[in-house]
């Protein structure tokens, strides 16, 4: 890799197409699979400014600005950064995001900033993704974070659900003014942040540094108490909560229901991911202890889980780590870069592949895999070609692991237990998208609850906009009540 001083900077939109591409540093596979830290290396500042001035400021509106979720201002944050004035560059993106260490660690920039940014046409986008994560890594360890805060309205909001949703959400109600208590049915905030996705690609500390910037600002949380069961929406409202916001995600996993899926070694995807990548400490006692994996494990799926499922395996020490798709990888609906850094890992890919039974061994364990190969027909409702099974193709993979990575459904009991809160067929809430309002006055809902398994950022920015529906509700309220004066 080319290295330029930092002096060389850009002048002109012309000059700055031969800067060259300052590429992602990842430490080498061979040492990443040893352990489960974060894999990518940070910027240093020369490399930073250099990538910044790449950005050749399209006019507005930018591409990368309409393509993120929370509409962060990247080509200011450019210049600041190409300038050296990374605190102001950190500023920025906090004016729109309320986790831009978390999404610029997680999203999938090459479908989003990165993906439609115009230098793609020609050669590599510039790295927006990773340029965010170096400015508030920066801020951090120099000036440090906090939440800027009001004085204290005296209006109370719960959120249930500590995820990316009821985080974001929080932030924008503690700048507010307003008091905000988090429920949530795990020990510790985060959601998937903290019990989903793994620490080599988000480590716990940067989830945990952002929760405590929220909790020197106010923010309470009280964990292992399910809304639904141990308390109700209405409970909460009876406690003096005057809103409510639902952001309780969709994590049940999908299941296959085919025959041996209860066998022993065979795992849900979320129990495998926490079992191996969470602290004990933070975990309800059931999910404790890593999983007993063998040395063949065979992961079922194609999305970004999958990608989570192959890789902790590896770092469990499985010597032989199979994904197990029914489609092509052109179907496959994870990240490339997550499925890249998985093949480098040493895990491998078995393309238009269904199982269809679960084998025990004498033990009673899983031993084996019964499959059946697949074609593709037409194009089903997602827009994908529809697998179809060839006939007499059956044949065995050998595993003493298998996990299920297939897919997420929401957990229906807000919405049985919340009267006048309407739902969809699955499960998922009716929210108004502009302002998160649902059909019970009061109640508010946004992140995967809402839309199904989606993104971290696009969970960040219904947090946000349902912070700004709630505060213009009691505001309203305010106006007929004088007595709630916001
Ligand atoms: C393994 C995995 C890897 C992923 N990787 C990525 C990635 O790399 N990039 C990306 O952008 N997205 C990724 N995602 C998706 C992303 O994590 C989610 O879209 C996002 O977390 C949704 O945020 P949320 O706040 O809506 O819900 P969640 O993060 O699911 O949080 C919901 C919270 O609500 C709590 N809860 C549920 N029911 C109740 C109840 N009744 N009472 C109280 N609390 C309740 C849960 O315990 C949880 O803490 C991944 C998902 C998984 C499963």
């Amino acid at each position: 890799m080319q290295f330029i001083p930092s002096e060389f900077l850009a002048i002109n939109r012309k000059e700055r197409l031969y800067i060259p591409f300052q590429d992602l540093d990842v430490r080498p596979a061979f040492e990443r699979v040893c352990d489960f830290d974060e894999v990518l290396i940070s910027f240093d500042e020369d490399r930073a400014r250099l990538e910044a001035a790449r950005c050749i400021h399209c006019p507005d509106p930018a591409p990368c600005v309409q393509a993120c979720p929370v509409h962060n201002d990247i080509p200011s944050a450019m210049w600041l950064i190409e300038e050296g004035r990374y605190l102001d560059a950190a500023a920025l993106y906090r004016q729109t995001s309320s986790m831009p260490e978390i999404c610029s660690r997680v999203c999938p920039h090459e479908q989003l900033c990165q993906g439609s940014c115009v230098r793609n046409k020609e050669e590599e986008p510039v790295l927006t993704g990773m340029l965010e994560t170096f400015v508030v890594d920066y801020e951090r360890a120099t000036k440090g974070v906090s939440v800027p805060t009001q004085p204290k309205n005296g209006h109370r909001v719960a959120i249930v659900g500590a995820g990316p949703a009821g985080l974001s959400c929080a932030e924008q109600l503690l700048q507010k003014g307003y008091e905000v208590t988090l429920f949530d049915t795990k020990p510790s905030p985060g959601g998937l942040l903290t019990y989903g996705i793994p620490n080599f690609k988000l480590s716990k500390e940067v989830v945990f540094a952002r929760w405590e910037d929220l909790e020197r600002a106010g923010a309470k949380f009280v964990g292992n108490t399910y809304i639904g069961k141990d308390k109700t929406i209405d409970d909460l409202f009876a406690e003096g909560f005057e809103a409510v916001f639902v952001g309780v995600g969709a994590e049940i996993d999908a299941s296959m229901k085919v025959e041996g899926e209860d066998l022993p070694g065979v795992y849900k995807a979320t129990e495998y991911l926490i079992r191996a990548n969470v602290d004990p400490a933070i975990l309800p006692s059931e999910l404790q202890g890593k999983p007993q994996i063998g040395e063949k494990v065979v992961v079922v799926g194609g999305g970004d889980t999958a990608s989570d499922c192959l890789r902790s395996s590896l770092r469990l020490g499985a010597k032989e780590v199979t994904c197990v798709y029914r489609r092509t990888e052109n179907e496959m609906p994870g990240g490339r870069k997550d499925r890249k850094l998985a093949r480098e890992e040493g895990a491998k890919y078995m393309f238009l592949t269904q199982p269809v039974r679960f084998i025990a061994g004498e033990d009673g364990r899983i031993a084996a895999v019964e499959c059946v190969r697949m074609e593709l027909g037409e194009p089903d409702s997602s827009g994908r070609r529809r697998p179809i099974p060839v006939e007499g193709s059956n044949f065995t993979i050998e595993a003493d692991t298998v996990v299920l990575a297939l897919g997420y459904w929401p957990d229906e009991i807000v919405g049985k237990t919340t009267p006048g809160l309407e739902t969809h067929k699955w499960g998922l809430i009716v929210a108004d998208e502009a302002t998160g309002a649902t059909t019970r006055p009061g109640v508010f809902a946004g992140g995967d609850d809402v839309t199904g398994p989606n993104l971290v950022v696009t969970a960040v920015a219904a947090g946000r906009r349902a912070a700004q529906g709630i505060d213009e509700y009691l505001r309203n309220k305010q106006k007929t009540q004088p007595s709630l004066a916001v």
